[in-house]
């Protein structure tokens, strides 16, 4: 069985959407990408810092689901990251109103044992010293490297962003931090500046609007689906991100053809986390939902036409 280590926040989130409000509950990037690829049945781990003021029972819920968490490090005197957004009407566009780095600010990972020879590594958003520390310490390089990083990161550590970068197999960002990155509007343009940054593939998401996928010449298109409802966008772009690599994870396949098919899982496991507050959808999630929502999908994407 493939394994895949995880690299990103776990958090505290508190959210404001139009249609209400939280305290703090549970967020983080590595938190949705765990959840996310845990459809895939990989065995897949976590690396990354919590404070004394984590509770006990979110961990559990993360091993319930065979996340392993032996290298999320517990800072017992310090507090765990805690990150605040408010969304705008449209959905599409949030505010950060707090990021407070907390344990995350002297956060020296280590990758737990039985994850040094790890096939798949998936860089989620947190520091780009961190993302580079865990490259450091896996001798054997993974068969794909994914790193997500956002708009925070390029504004405070764009030198250390740019070193990791080029370390990557793939990039995932939003339309927004893949224009801030390469300082271009056009984003077949971006994915051109960022492909000589180091990423031979670039997958920019754009919230409601799906997803693009570029390997140089080839560019692949994926709709998000139209929901009835959106509750929370939060976390969608991670669960993008993991269920693209809990995919490529459990099918062991890095071609371009299978790699179209990942941003087909990743969106339709985003469809589903925006459907509630939080982490919530994704703890509860079926496999006989995600499979008929794949249905759906096709259906939305097929169609026939004759060419003369
Ligand atoms: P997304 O909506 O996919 O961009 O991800 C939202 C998640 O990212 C939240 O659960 C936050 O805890 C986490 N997050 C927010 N800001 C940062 C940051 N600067 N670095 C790492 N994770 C962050």
């Amino acid at each position: 069985m493939a394994k895949l280590l995880i690299v990103g926040t776990v958090a505290f989130d508190a959210i404001e959407t139009p249609f209400g409000k939280t305290d703090k509950i549970l967020g983080g990037a590595a938190t949705y990408i765990g959840l996310s690829a845990s459809q895939f049945g990989v065995e897949s781990g976590i690396v990354s810092v919590v404070g004394g003021d984590f509770p006990e029972e979110y961990l559990k819920m993360l091993n319930s689901k065979n996340i392993d968490t032996s290298g999320i490090e517990i800072i017992e005197n310090g507090k765990t990251f805690f990150w605040s957004g408010k969304y705008h009407n449209d959905l599409n566009t949030r505010d950060t109103l707090t990021t407070d780095l907390n344990v995350l600010a002297d956060f020296n990972p280590v990758v737990p044992k039985n994850f040094i020879d790890c096939d798949f590594l998936m860089l989620g958003n947190l520091h780009p010293s961190v993302q580079m520390a865990v490259i450091e310490q896996i001798p054997v390089r993974p068969k794909l490297v994914v790193l997500d990083t956002m708009n925070f990161w390029m504004d405070n550590t764009w030198d250390e962003l740019i070193k990791v970068i080029n370390k990557v197999d793939v990039i995932t960002i939003n339309d927004e931090e893949a224009r801030q990155l390469s300082g271009e509007y056009s984003l077949v343009r971006a994915a051109q500046k960022i492909h000589k940054m180091g990423p031979n593939y670039v997958v920019i998401k754009k919230g409601e609007h799906g997803a693009l996928l570029f390997n140089g010449e080839n560019v692949f298109f994926a709709p998000a689906l139209p929901l009835e409802e959106v509750f929370d966008p939060t976390g969608a772009g991670d669960t993008f991100a993991g269920g693209f690599i809990g995919y490529m994870a459990s099918t062991h396949d890095i071609s371009f053809n299978n790699m179209k098919r990942a941003v087909i899982f990743g969106s339709n496991l985003a469809s589903f986390c925006v459907e509630k507050f939080g982490t919530e959808r994704m703890e509860n999630l079926s496999k006989v939902e995600v499979q008929n929502r794949l249905q759906q999908f096709k259906q939305l994407t097929q169609f026939e036409i004759e060419l003369s």
